[in-house]
């Protein structure tokens, strides 16, 4: 048996307490509140309690799904992320940059948040990025 506590940050809110993942065999079993963080100081809220539930529920998409008629099908990240590019590309001819408007998530880390309104303003050209975090 392989078991790790792995110290990281709740992806919850911006609060960001950290505490302790216990990982056996690449299972996560639950979190212990890191006691020595100056933010929780061995505290954790219900949702920090529940927040890697979602890491192996067996609804996560594991694989990039294409539109396909009524239904879905798998595909590669190559594939969909050029699909995505492309519906970009007609969707910015035809209707130029305004017709974009970016969310962003809570969930993210900065950094991500940072890339994606960098996205938004250097690529799609558009200026209509917020946050869930205002909503
Ligand atoms: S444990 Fe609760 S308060 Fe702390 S970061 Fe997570 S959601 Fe926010």
């Amino acid at each position: 048996m392989d078991y790790k506590n792995v110290l990281t940050t709740c992806i919850y809110c911006g609060t960001g307490c950290n505490y302790y993942l216990e990982v056996l065999d690449g299972e996560i079993l639950g979190v212990t509140p890191c006691q020595e963080h100056p933010i929780n100081q061995g505290q954790v809220c219900i949702k920090g309690w529940n927040s890697h539930a979602f890491v192996q529920h067996p609804d996560r998409l594991h694989v990039p799904l294409i539109r396909d008629g009524d239904g879905f099908r798998e595909a590669s990240w190559d594939e969909a992320l050029g699909l995505v590019a492309e519906r970009f590309q007609a969707i910015k001819a035809e209707h130029g940059p305004d017709a974009f408007g970016v969310l962003t998530s809570a969930k993210c880390t900065n950094e991500e948040n940072y890339l994606v309104q960098r996205l938004a303003r250097a690529v799609l050209g558009t200026n209509s990025v917020d946050h869930c975090a205002r909503l």
